[in-house]
């Protein structure tokens, strides 16, 4: 499928493939070559492909990584460690490039949303959600997304292409600088670190770009820059169960999952890879994540959509199910979105739920619905230039439901 290319009624049945455009990872502009986003062995080839001695190679990519991701430069003839002529040539050959913020909301609860665009004039949108004593920047791994999950908004939109490792990393570059995040001399790091937690959890099924995500968190991971801890990261699957054991190995960060449903039935509705992988298999494979990854519990999401998947019943199924596994359990209330066929369920149903899993023995916390008033929260995502084309009927009839 091209990114162009309309979904069509069997696309929807069989969401499953990763028909997606990647476009180049380094962007030429001018035949300049971005360096945001290249892992450190990445940039070490390039700057040796450059000109770099190699003897050198090591020195000079701890230097030029120190400028781009601890201090947030982007000229390099600030890069005052460097000889001028070098600083000359990383100038001639390169760019510092992030993503342009188009605009910047601020939710009455402090919540900021950022559209970017990036490459081929696509939109994607990452969050930053304040919050006591911690803020967490939720970020996109797509534009748009090849599954579709009926009760999500972002499922709805046609154009889907691949991120790229410096679309991602930029996303949290361009948090820092409108927070106004980055180090200052003197001043001790504590004081300035807004961002201490990134979710996976904006546009896209992280999972389906596996590398570039992959290589965007070993930036944002490195010590030496950005420095958030693995265990401060979370991504966020619908259940790619192949690539599971391979983000336990390959990023080791934390897992959640967007549970959704305690039966395959309903699973196949609202997350429709569930026909792919069903909620057996996937509780297999998630079973070994925490052993793999060597981190704690997992976090299983769950949507609360009123008379779909909110009954006693289906929490009791869902702690069963889930038994043996370290877990806490997310539960979200559904974010409404124009011409969503669904309606979040009562306050006091999402409260009888949360019970009986608390009662299990599992955390249960309900997400507070963040920045709705800027269409901000969860599942809520979806840039203006692609906005939705789809029927309320047509939703509806995708996801198995009556008109
Ligand atoms: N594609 C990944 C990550 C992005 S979605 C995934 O599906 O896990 C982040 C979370 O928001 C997921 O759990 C998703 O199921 C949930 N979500 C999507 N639409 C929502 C909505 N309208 N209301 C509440 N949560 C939603
Ligand atoms: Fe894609 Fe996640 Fe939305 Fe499903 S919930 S359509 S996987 S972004």
């Amino acid at each position: 499928m091209t990114a162009d290319t309309p979904q069509t009624a069997h696309q929807h049945s069989a969401p499953i493939t990763q028909d997606v455009v990647t476009i180049p990872r380094k962007l030429p502009e001018g035949g300049r070559v971005n360096l945001v986003g290249l892992t450190r062995d990445q940039l070490r080839d390039t700057l040796i492909a450059a000109g770099t001695p190699e003897k050198q190679a090591k020195m000079r990519v701890g230097q030029v990584w120190q400028w781009i991701y601890h201090w947030g430069v982007r000229d390099f003839a600030l890069m005052t460690n460097l000889a001028k002529d070098y600083r000359a040539m990383l100038a001639e050959r390169f760019t510092i490039e992030l993503p342009e913020v188009v605009t910047r909301q601020i939710s009455d609860d402090g919540t900021r949303k950022y559209l970017l665009r990036i490459a081929g004039g696509h939109e994607v949108e990452a969050v930053y959600i304040p919050e006591e004593g911690r803020g967490t920047l939720c970020i996109s791994s797509q534009v748009g997304c090849t599954l579709t999950c009926s009760f999500c908004h972002t499922g709805t939109q046609k154009l889907v292409r691949n991120l790229t490792a410096a679309e991602i990393v930029g996303q949290v570059m361009v948090a820092r600088d409108d927070l106004e995040e980055w180090p200052q001399q003197g001043v001790p790091k504590e004081e300035t670190r807004l961002i201490s937690n990134v979710v996976l959890m904006g546009m896209g099924e992280p999972l389906y770009n596996f590398e570039a995500v992959r290589d965007a968190m070993k930036v944002v991971m490195d010590g030496e820059g950005i420095s958030l801890s693995r265990r401060r990261i979370t991504l966020s699957t619908s259940g790619v169960v192949p690539e599971i054991a391979r983000a336990a190995e390959e990023i080791g960060c934390l897992l959640a999952v967007s549970f959704h449903a305690t039966t395959d039935e309903v699973r196949d509705k609202l997350v429709p890879i569930n026909k792919r992988w069903n909620i057996e298999t996937l509780l297999n494979t998630l079973r070994e994540y925490p052993r793999l990854s060597n981190s704690e519990r997992i976090t299983f999401e769950y949507v609360m959509l009123k008379d779909v998947n909110d009954s006693d019943a289906d929490a009791r199924r869902l702690v069963k199910l889930i038994s043996g596994i370290p877990a806490k359990i997310n539960l979200i209330p559904f974010n409404e979105w124009p011409g969503a066929p669904y309606r979040r369920s009562d306050w006091e149903r999402i409260e009888a739920f949360a019970d009986i899993v608390h009662k299990a023995g599992y955390a249960s916390p309900i997400r507070t619905p963040r920045g709705e008033d800027i269409m901000a929260a969860c599942g809520q995502l979806k840039s203006a230039t692609e906005r939705a084309r789809k029927s309320r009927a047509q939703i509806a009839a995708e996801a198995g439901l009556q008109g």
